[in-house]
């Protein structure tokens, strides 16, 4: 499930990436052209009638014979709200952000945006909705054009969606550098010669240009150095405020989640481990991953540098799952039950949900 450099550059901000649209057959839900009601649901709503900003039920996506995602459902108010989605490689969180903005087809399930369904916008619907929602990807090297100077990047984004008219565009693509602190003399420089940490604010800066209502920040900082990461984070931390921003942080690391979202989801082979607010779920794992997850940034908590949760292995091939629960291959607390009974996502507090079969047990610190 790699993706390519040519697979992660985003599509000029109006247009479909290649292979973005889903074929009918894959998604038979599909319909034919958008209602009033579809674009209606892109504007912002009442706060007392909204619904959430972005909803996922059941989602689930295929790559052939291996299901990526296996039934997840999340939701994210609008607003300043980051919902983090925390698992190792191949859990199936980039997928995740990626069927959310239809650059993969969902298999089943449904994705909605302020009510809206997702997968049948079209026309000007599906234009607001390919404004209103950006993603930062991982490697802003691979993100960014390397002929385009920095300048024009950010332009090009502003102009697809008629944000001001041409004259204006570099004045305002100039403010923008300036809200992701960088210089104006940067609009005339190339990628290559800008640092990582300098390439991610830029390609913030073009995510932003189009006043977003939700980002999706795929590994946002893993491509940086430390020194990088923390100032990219803290320009996420910041720029929510200033910009009511809604997010989706995908990550393989809890040590970024605690200061920048309010809900945290961790996901493991391509469905729910563990789901709640981040900081009860860090305060007290319930699902034996999450603690693993959690033991793996001592930062998170000093104490647990005496507690370190090894994980032993690998996640499993997804084309072949093992039986009863997925992670019992590799659980320090698996008991026979595990190896032929599939735990099921089961609420153990308010707004805690956890895919266990000992988490009672987990939580009490019984185990
Ligand atoms: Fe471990 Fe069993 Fe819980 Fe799965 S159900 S996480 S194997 S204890």
């Amino acid at each position: 499930m790699a993706i390519t450099p040519q697979q992660r550059r985003p599509a000029p901000a109006d247009e479909p990436s290649p292979g973005a649209e889903p074929t009918a057959g894959a998604e038979p839900t599909l319909a034919a052209e958008p209602t009033p009601a579809a674009e209606s649901a892109l504007a912002p709503s009442p706060a007392a009638a909204a619904p959430p900003l972005l909803e996922v039920r059941d989602l689930i996506v295929r790559f052939g014979l291996v299901r990526a995602v296996g039934g997840v459902s999340l939701e994210l108010p609008g607003g300043q709200f980051g919902l983090a989605l925390v698992g190792e490689s191949g859990s199936g969180k980039t997928t995740i952000g990626r069927a959310v903005l239809r650059l993969v087809p969902a298999a089943g399930g449904q994705i909605r945006f302020a009510g809206a369904d997702v997968t049948a916008l079209r026309g000007r619907a599906l234009k607001s909705y390919r404004r209103a929602v950006q993603i930062v990807f991982q490697d802003p090297a691979g993100s960014l054009d390397p002929r385009m100077r920095v300048g024009p990047t950010i332009a090009e984004a502003l102009l697809a969606h008629r944000v001001v008219p041409r004259k204006q565009a570099p004045e305002r693509a100039a403010a923008l550098l300036a809200e992701v602190g960088l210089d104006e003399a940067f609009a005339s420089r190339h990628p290559h010669e800008l640092s990582g940490g300098q390439r991610q604010r830029v390609a913030i800066a073009r995510a932003l240009s189009v006043e977003p209502r939700l980002l999706v920040l795929d590994e946002p900082t893993s491509a940086l150095d430390v020194r990088a990461q923390a100032r990219i984070l803290e320009l996420i931390g910041r720029l929510r405020g200033e910009r009511n921003l809604a997010y989706l942080l995908i990550t393989h690391n809890f040590g970024i989640v605690s200061e920048l979202c309010e809900r945290t989801v961790v996901l493991y082979l391509g469905m729910v481990a563990e789901a709640g607010p981040t900081a009860a779920l860090l305060a007290a794992p319930a699902h034996p991953y999450t603690r693993a997850l959690r033991s793996a940034v001592p930062e998170v908590d000093p104490a647990l540098r005496r507690s370190r949760v090894i994980l032993h292995g690998e996640p499993p091939d997804a084309a072949r799952p093992p039986a009863g629960c997925v992670f019992h291959p590799r659980c320090p607390l698996a008991i026979a039950r595990c190896l032929t009974e599939v735990p099921q996502l089961a609420q153990v507090r308010p707004g805690r949900l956890v895919a266990c079969h000992r988490a009672d047990e987990v939580l009490s610190g019984a185990v």
